[in-house]
């Protein structure tokens, strides 16, 4: 597989990213495709190794090792070094519904678990999987395959994020009659409008959407299951029900001056920049902007960033994140985080990359708490209030934080995002269809079992697991259709 010395020949290069000072004028992507001999050489780099951990997917110490969806990594390597292109779009089909996704906004935990990467720069697995999914697009090899037989079954998925779809398009290609309902006006769940555009531009969601449609499911965009129909009415129209709803409740801040205008969650921000550049280029201004403005981001993880580079492509003054767990080692600690496991060391996202282009340092503080925002007297937020902290271990070895004396500090800030996780899905449709939740709130069902505590309704993605990441809502949406197939037939086909 690959070639035998591609390791040893060629160096790890991956997709390259536009300018920073030139990628914040626009919303387009900031990833540009390699030219295609390069991706040919870096599927060469593959091991050929005995046991391949990239396509594992397993948990260890909380993060996958591997990829979740088990993709056949080493055979479309192989194939693509060879140049047989066509075969690797059928491998990588094989395991992944939407790799134009994943090859995207990934955060690859299978070059995490590549063994190349124990002393050496892992295989550009991630950018190899876009490079095929591309070509297919571009050779027109990725067409719609309505399947040839249908049944009598009637299935209903609520959600159109990467479950909800990855769902839908196995049952359909089961057979059974799929209709998704969406509440937000277009499909997509946080693909659509989560991610900004400048990770993943919404043609590519869109094409794929068309492609869904063409094989026969229907969408139902802009009904809100739970308002505009009841859960009762969809158990009695559907043979079963698939809940796809995500982790939608964020977690909030309830500090003093919380209610002051200008304090944000950060999906109202992300959420209404997206429909406003989709619906108007921003002519509209249905969104909240942040030209000219002071922004402070609470929260470092992928919704931290994708609002720093949303504020920066609205002209900010100037954006700040702040974290209230400590800075991460620049490199990984081989002791207590070895390989496979995901590394935990400090990563510069493209957000603070261009943070740092601009404002010339790292938008980020770390170990920093908020104690409270601060308004004037027409209520709009001028400022807040933090402390920095420091963590301790108890006597039980739990970590313990505690205030820095003297540490209290007054940001000036105009717009403060909150971006600090997701707290399950929301409570209605938990309440219609009568299910028990666990003990984070989420639907309650088994991890490749899917069947909740009601009769016919199963759950997958964010809203079964909690707030997680793409791969693993593929993972989820296409192990629920197995399921449902399974429990609707008596037998399934369905990988
Ligand atoms: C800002 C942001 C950036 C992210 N970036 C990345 C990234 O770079 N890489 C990555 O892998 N992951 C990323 N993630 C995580 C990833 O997007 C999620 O894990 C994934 O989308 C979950 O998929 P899902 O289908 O379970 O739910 P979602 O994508 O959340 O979709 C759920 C859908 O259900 C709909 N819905 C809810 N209730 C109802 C109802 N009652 N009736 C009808 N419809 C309803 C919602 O409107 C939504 O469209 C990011 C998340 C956020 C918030
Ligand atoms: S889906 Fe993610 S983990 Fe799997 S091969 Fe692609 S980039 Fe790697």
């Amino acid at each position: 597989m690959g070639k035998l010395t591609g390791f040893i020949e060629y160096v790890r290069e991956t997709n390259p990213m536009r300018p920073e000072m030139e990628r914040v004028k626009d919303w387009n992507e900031v990833y540009v495709l390699r030219e295609e001999k390069t991706c040919e050489t870096q599927g060469a780099r593959c091991m050929d190794c005995g046991v391949p951990f990239c396509h594992r997917g397993e948990l260890m110490e909380g993060g996958a090792s591997g990829c979740p969806i088990n993709n056949l990594i080493p055979e479309w390597n192989d194939l693509i070094y060879r140049g047989r292109w066509r075969e690797a779009l059928d491998r990588l089909h094989h395991t992944n519904n939407f790799p134009e996704f994943t090859g995207r906004v990934c955060p690859a935990p299978c070059e995490a678990g590549c063994v190349l990467s124990i002393n050496e720069p892992a295989v550009t697995i991630h950018d190899n999987e876009r490079a095929i999914i591309d070509k297919g697009f571009e050779m027109g090899w990725v067409v719609a395959e309505p399947p040839e037989n249908r049944t009598d079954k009637t299935v209903a998925v609520i959600g159109s994020g990467p479950a909800g779809l990855a769902c839908a398009a196995q049952l359909n290609q089961a057979g059974h009659n799929v209709t998704v309902y969406e509440r937000d006006d277009r499909i997509g769940g946080l693909l659509m409008y989560g991610i900004p555009n400048m990770k993943l531009d919404k043609d590519v969601v869109q094409r794929r959407v068309d492609l869904l449609e063409a094989e026969g499911i229907v969408f139902k965009a802009g009904v809100e299951v739970g308002t505009d129909i009841s859960a009762q009415e969809l158990q009695k129209q559907f043979d079963a029900v698939v809940l796809a709803t995500g982790s939608t409740k964020p977690r909030d801040l309830p500090v003093e001056g919380r209610d002051l205008k200008g304090v944000h969650f950060a999906m109202e921000f992300l959420h209404a920049n997206t429909k406003s550049l989709l619906d108007s280029e921003l002519a509209d201004g249905n969104y909240i902007s942040a030209k000219d403005k002071k922004v402070v981001v609470i929260g470092g993880g992928d919704t931290g960033t994708d609002c720093v580079g949303t504020a920066l492509r609205h002209g900010c003054e100037k954006v700040t994140q702040l974290e209230i767990m400590p800075k991460p080692d620049a490199d990984r600690n081989r002791v207590s985080n070895p390989w496979p496991q995901w590394p935990a060391n400090l990563k510069v996202d493209y957000g603070q990359a261009e943070a740092i282009a601009l404002q010339g340092k790292d938008p980020r503080n770390f170990m920093v708490m908020t104690k409270k925002f601060e308004g004037d007297e027409d209520g709009n937020l001028v400022a807040m209030h933090t402390v920095q902290i420091a963590w301790k271990q108890d006597e039980n070895g739990r970590m313990q934080m505690e205030e820095v004396p003297g540490s209290a500090k007054r940001v000036e800030a105009d717009i403060v995002l909150l971006a600090m996780g997701f707290l399950g899905p929301e409570d209605v449709l938990g309440e219609q269809f009568g299910l028990e939740r666990d003990g984070s709130s989420n639907y309650k069902a088994e991890h490749e079992v899917y069947t909740t505590s009601v009769d016919n309704v199963f759950a997958c993605g964010d809203a079964r697991r909690g707030q997680s990441l793409i791969v693993w809502a593929i993972n989820e949406g296409r192990g629920a259709a197995r399921q449902v197939d399974l429990h609707l037939m008596g037998d399934t086909v369905l990988p």
